[in-house]
């Protein structure tokens, strides 16, 4: 099969240069520092985009930014806090000629993963506003200050935000990261409608679990429940290799598609789809990456 290197009758298949998709465009991707976020700003640059990587990690932000290069940048930016979302988009027009192509709404948090956040008879009014706030309006806030930039150009532009397969079924997260995720699906479809006129896309991608920081971290406080009162989301330490490989082979046995490990790269590529040329005619669309498990019965046992 081709994916070997070799076509259908067995020719060895001749690489052809990679077109550059995102060439010239200015992209922001928010959560840029690292996992999902990080393999999203690697993939645009690769494509030819100049990137802001807008995050509440500093150091994290600021190191990859200067590894990647002149045309990535960083901002610090606390999604939930609209000042913050209104200066990432103002350093991106600052710094790129008054251009913004692309808002990738990626920032998120998990929130607490324990049995009683996953129980909606110890659910924690608190807990859902902190993580509604990241989630959810910090997805709205990032769709109304990219489309106030894009609008006006009259040169359209591309929204595309990171929901999560717990944004279309339930069962697969606490209550507030999914009715985060749901939300961040309703909200693609409302600004779809409205910014269509305007010739602005809003589309969001859906992800299984993919083996970053956010889910290892889950993962370990799943697993300990003495971990209850840990602030999980200001805790989440750096994987180590191994536990990536054991994360990665949790998640291989539950999707139906044998074979591929889902990894950071694999949302990334379905991110610069919605996010390039190619999808011109797609908007308000949930694009799930999952290996088939939302279209399965036997998702979890
Ligand atoms: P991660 O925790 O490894 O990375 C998240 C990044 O977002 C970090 O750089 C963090 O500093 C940043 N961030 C957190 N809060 C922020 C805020 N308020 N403002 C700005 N930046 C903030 O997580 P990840 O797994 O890479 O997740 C990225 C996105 O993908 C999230 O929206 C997550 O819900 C979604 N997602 C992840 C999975 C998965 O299995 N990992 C599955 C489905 C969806």
């Amino acid at each position: 099969p081709s994916h070997h290197g070799w076509d259908g009758n067995g020719a060895a298949v001749v690489p052809t240069p990679m077109p550059k998709r995102l060439d010239g465009k200015v992209a922001i991707v928010t959560g840029g520092a690292r996992g999902i976020g990080e393999a999203i700003v690697r993939l645009f640059v690769k494509h030819g985009a100049r990137v802001v990587i807008a995050d509440i990690d500093d150091a994290a932000g600021e190191a990859l930014a200067s590894a990647l290069g002149p045309q990535v940048s960083f901002v610090r930016c606390d999604v939930s806090v609209e000042e913050d979302v209104a200066r990432a988009v103002e350093w991106a027009l600052s710094r790129h000629g008054g251009r913004l192509d692309v808002y990738c709404n990626n920032a998120g948090v998990l929130g607490r993963q324990t049995r009683a956040a996953k129980s909606i008879l110890s659910f924690d009014a608190g807990e859902f506003d902190r993580v509604l706030r990241v989630n959810a309006l910090g997805a709205a806030l990032g769709m109304k200050h990219a489309a106030l930039a894009m609008a006006p150009r009259r040169a359209g532009g591309s929204i595309v935000s990171v929901a999560s397969v717990a944004g279309v079924l339930g069962g697969l997260g606490p209550h507030a990261y999914t009715a985060s995720k749901h939300a961040i699906v309703g909200l693609t479809k409302n600004a779809a409608c409205e910014l269509g006129a305007h010739g602005i896309r809003v589309n969001c991608v859906s992800p299984f679990g993919v083996a970053t920081p956010m889910l290892i971290n889950a993962w370990r406080q799943g697993h300990d429940d003495g971990a209850a009162d840990a602030d999980l989301d200001l805790d989440i330490t750096v994987p180590s290799d191994e536990e990536v490989e054991k994360m990665e082979e949790v998640v291989r046995g539950l999707a139906t598609l044998k074979g591929p490990t889902l990894r950071p790269r694999d949302i990334a590529e379905a991110v610069l789809f919605l996010a390039s040329d190619e999808s011109r005619y797609i908007s308000g669309h949930n694009l799930v990456v999952d290996g088939g498990v939302t279209t399965s019965r036997n998702l979890i046992g």
